[in-house]
């Protein structure tokens, strides 16, 4: 997706057991993706993490957060969504060390550079609180499907509300519902 990897130089005060360091900054990340929808964050996120050794391994663990501007997918209208995601990573320092039951999506292996890019994790934390659906607001009216005008600024001039009754006398295969198949 384009993003700048931001790379952090593990210091070897780290390299012992119970040793951890704190992380933060500021990171432009730009738009991500969820399904059809985009969201797009035009201020840089904030993370705050910490990275501990528990012996073998470094966690990574804290916080994402930031505002993302994405399109509601009933009124087609923008909004803003504020995300404050966990972040966790695991990368284990000697591959040997390896917990035979641990999954391969459930940490990465050190770089021999003990160089790490932060965005994968940020990516992984944020995608995970992202709606499945985006939408202005749980209760939006949408469009019209006749005019196009926005319901939630207001009701078209189109017939009112058509009710259960209506679409029932205009739909030819409703009345199938009321016969029986059985011989
Ligand atoms: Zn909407
Ligand atoms: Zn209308």
């Amino acid at each position: 997706m384009g993003r700048k990897p931001l790379n952090i130089l593990l210091p070897q005060e780290l390299f012992a057991t119970a040793e951890s360091a704190h992380y933060e900054g500021d990171y432009r990340f730009g738009a991500i993706s969820r399904g059809v929808d985009t969201y797009e964050f035009r201020e840089p996120v904030h993370y705050d993490l910490d990275i501990t050794n528990t012996g073998g391994a470094l966690l990574v663990t804290g916080i994402v957060s930031g505002d993302a501007t994405s399109t509601c997918g009933r009124c087609l209208e923008p909004f803003d969504i504020h995300i404050e995601a966990d972040i966790e990573g695991y990368f284990l320092i000697n591959p040997e060390s390896r917990d035979a039951d641990m999954e391969e999506d459930e940490f990465e292996i050190l770089p021999a550079d003990h160089k790490i890019d932060l965005t994968p994790l940020f990516e992984q934390a944020i995608v995970l609180e992202l709606p499945l659906v985006a939408l202005c607001s749980p209760d939006c009216k949408g469009l019209c499907p006749t005019c196009g005008q926005n319901l939630n600024k207001g009701p078209c001039a189109c017939v009112p509300q058509e009710d259960d009754a209506f679409q029932k006398a205009n739909n030819p295969f409703s009345v199938l519902k009321d016969f029986s198949f059985e011989e």
